[in-house]
C-alpha cells in the first residue's frame, strides 16, 4: 500500500488539502485529492518541484493541470522502475530461450547416439537373448526419438511465443512514451532520451542544448475558441517544432502547452538561432478554426535556452532552461532567452 500515514497524520494533511482544492478551479474529485495529498504529505519531490513555482506565481490549477500532475507525478510508475522491470523481463525471456534451445539440441544429440549404438549392437550375433535385448534397445531408442521430437516442437512453439511477447512488450513500451495528441514523445519519453544522451557520455552529452517552449496566453486561446481549437493550436506548434529540427534532435510535449527540444552536439549560439527561427515561424503561422475558417489570433511562444555542462545533474539542466523560459515570460513573452551555465541573470536574445 502506497499510503501508510496514521489516521492523525492523514487528518492533518486533509486539513491542508481542502482549502487548496477550494482555491483552484479543478473539481474536488479523488484525482485532485491524490495530487494535493501527495503534495502536502511531502512524499513526492518531483511534484513539489513542479508545483511550488506555479503556486508562487499564483497559478490557478484547472482540470487539465491536475490531470497532468496526476499522470506525471502520482499515477504513472516511475520511468526508471518501468525501465528496470522491462530490462529484467527481457533478460529472463532471453535466458529461457537460450536454455530451451540448449535442451532441445542436447536431447536431439542423445537420440542420435542411442540410434547409432542400437545399430552397432544388431551386428553382434544371433544369440536370442542378445537379440531380444537389442530389440528392446531399438524400440526404446525409437520411443526416445519420438518423445524428443515432440519436446523440440513444443520448445520451438514456446520460442515463437516468447518472441511475440517480446515484440508486444517493446511496442507497449514505445506507446507509453508517445503523446497521442501530437505524436511527439511525452515527458517520460523526453526523460528517457535525455538520460540516454547523458549515459552516452562525451559522444552524446558534449555540447548538448535544451529549449523549453511554452505557448503564450494559451488559456486565452482556450477561453476564446474552446478546447478543440486549443488542441489544434497545440498540434500546429508541435508540427512547427518537428519540422524545424534535425533527425537526431528530440522534440517532446513536456506538459499541456509546453514543449522541450533536446539538441545533441549543438553550441548555445546555434541553439539560440534555432529557437529564434522556431519562435518566428510560430508567430507568422496562421491557424484557422475548422468551423468558420476564422484565424486564431496571435499564437506565439516563449522560449528558454541553455547548454548542458558536463557532469551536472539533469535537474539543474532542465531547471536552467525553465528559468530562461520564465524570464522570457516575465519580459513580455514571444521571445527567446538564453541562460548559459553559471550566468548570474538570463540574457535576452530577442
Ligand atoms: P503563459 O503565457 O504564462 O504561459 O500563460 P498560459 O495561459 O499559456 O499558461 P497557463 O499555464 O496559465 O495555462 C495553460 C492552459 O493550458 C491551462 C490548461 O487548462 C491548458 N491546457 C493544458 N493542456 C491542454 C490540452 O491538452 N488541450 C487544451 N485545449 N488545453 C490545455
Ligand atoms: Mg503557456
Ligand atoms: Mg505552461
Amino acid at each position: 500500500m502506497k499510503y501508510e500515514d496514521s489516521k492523525a497524520a492523514s487528518g492533518e494533511i486533509l486539513r491542508m488539502v481542502i482549502p487548496a482544492m477550494a482555491a483552484h478551479n479543478a473539481a474536488c474529485h479523488p484525482v485532485s485529492y491524490a495530487v494535493w495529498y501527495e503534495y502536502f504529505s511531502a512524499r513526492n519531490a518531483r511534484l513539489r518541484a513542479e508545483l511550488d513555482p506555479r503556486l508562487q506565481r499564483g497559478d490557478i490549477l484547472e482540470e487539465g493541470d491536475i490531470a497532468q500532475l496526476f499522470e506525471h507525478h502520482v499515477s504513472g510508475p516511475h520511468e526508471t522502475t518501468v525501465r528496470r522491470l522491462y530490462e529484467e523481463f527481457r533478460k529472463l525471456v532471453s535466458d529461457v530461450s537460450v536454455c530451451a534451445q540448449q535442451a532441445g539440441a542436447e536431447a536431439g544429440e542423445y537420440a542420435q547416439s542411442l540410434d547409432a549404438a542400437a545399430q552397432r549392437l544388431e551386428t553382434l550375433g544371433d544369440d536370442p537373448v542378445l537379440q531380444s535385448l537389442i530389440r528392446e534397445l531399438v524400440d526404446g531408442a525409437a520411443r526416445m526419438r519420438r518423445s524428443v521430437g515432440g519436446l523440440e516442437d513444443r520448445l520451438a512453439a514456446s520460442g515463437r511465443q516468447i518472441n511475440e511477447l517480446r515484440e508486444a512488450l517493446a511496442q507497449a513500451q514505445n506507446e507509453a512514451l508517445i503523446d497521442p495528441l501530437t505524436g511527439l514523445v511525452n515527458r517520460r519519453g523526453f526523460d528517457t532520451a535525455l538520460q540516454e544522451l547523458i549515459d552516452a557520455g562525451d559522444a552524446g552529452a558534449s555540447g548538448a542544448c535544451l529549449l523549453m517552449v511554452d505557448i503564450d496566453h494559451f488559456k486565452r486561446i482556450n477561453d476564446a475558441h474552446g478546447h478543440v481549437v486549443g488542441d489544434k493550436v497545440i498540434r500546429a506548434v508541435a508540427q512547427v517544432l518537428k519540422n524545424g529540427v534535425k533527425g537526431r534532435d528530440t522534440v517532446a510535449r513536456y506538459g499541456g502547452e509546453e514543449f522541450s527540444v533536446l539538441l545533441p552536439a549543438t553550441p548555445l549560439a546555434g541553439a539560440c538561432a534555432l529557437a529564434e527561427q522556431l519562435r518566428l515561424t510560430v508567430e507568422r503561422g496562421r491557424i484557422r478554426r475548422a468551423d468558420n475558417r476564422e484565424a486564431v489570433a496571435s499564437v506565439t511562444v516563449s522560449v528558454g535556452v541553455t547548454a548542458l555542462r558536463a557532469g551536472e545533474p539533469i535537474e539543474e539542466f532542465v531547471q536552467r532552461a525553465d528559468a530562461a523560459l520564465y524570464a522570457s515570460k516575465q519580459n513580455g513573452r514571444n521571445r527567446v532567452t538564453a541562460r548559459p551555465f553559471g550566468a548570474p541573470a538570463a540574457a535576452a536574445v530577442a
